[in-house]
C-alpha cells in the first residue's frame, strides 16, 4: 500500500489509473478505523480495480464546542489495518496542504443540510460537503462508498453530486453494528463502560419503532411518543435532539410512515452525541 501526503500526488496517480482504463473506488474516512469502515472497503475493493482510502480529520465540519481536538486517531492502526485489506493507497493529507492559508471556497447543499443534524450542528454539512468535494476532484474516483449509519450525510452528498454535475456513483452500504445493535462508531470510544451498555437502548428503540410501525401504527405523534417513552427509559440517556419519522429523500418529518420511511434517533448518551437510522415500510 503507497501512503500518498500530497494532493496533486494523489491526482496524477488516479489520473494514471483512469487513462489505463481502471475504476477507482474511493472510500473517505476520518480514521479510527472500525469493521464499518472496512465493510465500505471490502465493498470497493469488490467493485473496483483500484482502491484509495482517505484520513482526515477536517476541521471545517467541526462546530466551536465539538470534538476535533480530541477526535481519536491511530494513523499507524490504521495503516496497519488498510494493509490487511490490501487497499491500494491510503491519502493521508497534511491540513495545510488542503486548507492553505487564504482559502476561502464553502460548496453546500442548501436546505437538506439544515434538517435532522443540521439544525443542532450549525455548519456541519457545509464543512463535509467542502471537504468531500474537493477529495473527489484529487482522487477522481469511478465511485464512493459512504454508510448508512450517517444517512443524512450520504443524501447530501448524492445531491452534491447530482446538481455540480460530477461523473461519480454514490454506493451506501448498510450499517455494521456491535453485537448488542449499537452502530460502530468511531465516537463509541468516548463511551465508559455504563454509557456502552446504555447506548444499546438506541437501536432497541428503532427495532420496537419498526414493528409498531409494520403492525399498522403509523402516524407520526404516536411514533414520536413510542420512541421517547423508549429512549427515556434509559437513564444515561441525557437528551433527545431528534427521534421521528422521515420522508428519506427530502428528510422532511413525515405525518404518517404510510411508504417507505426513515426513522431517524440523535441522542446524548452521557456527554456523548449518538446517531442511528433505520428504513422502515408499513
Ligand atoms: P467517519 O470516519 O466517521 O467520517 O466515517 C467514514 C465513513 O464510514 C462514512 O461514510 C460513514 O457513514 C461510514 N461508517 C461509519 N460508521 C459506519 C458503520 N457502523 N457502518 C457502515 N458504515 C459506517
Amino acid at each position: 500500500m503507497e501512503i500518498i501526503r500530497i494532493p496533486h500526488i494523489v491526482h496524477d496517480t488516479s489520473n494514471g489509473h483512469l487513462l489505463h482504463g481502471r475504476s477507482i473506488g474511493f472510500v473517505p474516512t476520518m480514521g479510527a478505523l472500525h469493521e464499518g469502515h472496512l465493510s465500505l472497503i471490502k465493498r470497493s475493493k469488490d467493485e473496483n480495480d483500484i482502491t484509495i482510502v482517505s484520513i482526515f480529520v477536517n476541521p471545517l465540519q467541526f462546530g466551536q464546542s465539538e470534538d476535533f481536538n480530541k477526535y481519536p486517531g491511530d494513523i499507524e492502526g490504521d495503516a496497519e489495518k488498510l494493509r490487511k485489506e490490501e487497499v491500494d493507497i491510503l491519502f493521508a493529507p497534511d491540513k495545510s496542504l488542503l486548507y492553505p492559508e487564504g482559502f476561502l471556497t464553502r460548496v453546500e447543499v442548501g436546505k437538506l443540510s439544515e434538517k435532522l443534524c443540521g439544525a443542532f450542528r450549525t455548519g456541519h454539512f457545509k464543512g463535509v460537503t467542502t471537504i468531500v468535494a474537493k477529495l473527489f476532484n484529487i482522487v477522481k474516483p469511478t465511485r464512493a462508498y459512504f454508510g448508512q449509519k450517517d444517512f443524512q450525510q450520504a443524501v447530501i452528498i448524492k445531491k452534491m453530486v447530482k446538481d455540480l454535475d460530477m461523473p461519480i456513483d454514490i454506493v451506501v452500504c448498510p450499517t455494521i453494528r456491535e453485537h448488542d445493535g449499537l452502530a460502530m462508531s468511531s465516537r463509541n470510544l468516548y463511551l465508559n463502560e455504563e454509557e456502552r451498555k446504555a447506548a444499546a437502548v438506541i437501536y432497541r428503540c428503532l427495532v420496537q419503532t419498526s414493528e409498531m410501525i409494520k403492525s399498522g401504527i403509523i402516524s407520526k405523534e404516536k411514533t414520536r411518543r413510542f420512541m421517547k417513552e423508549k429512549l427515556l427509559a434509559e437513564p444515561l440517556v441525557r437528551e433527545i435532539q431528534y427521534a421521528s419519522i422521515y420522508d428519506p429523500e427530502t428528510l422532511e418529518e413525515v405525518e404518517a410512515a404510510d411508504k417507505e420511511a426513515l426513522l431517524a434517533v440523535a441522542v446524548k448518551v452521557g456527554g456523548t452525541r449518538l446517531i442511528d437510522n433505520m428504513l422502515v415500510k408499513a
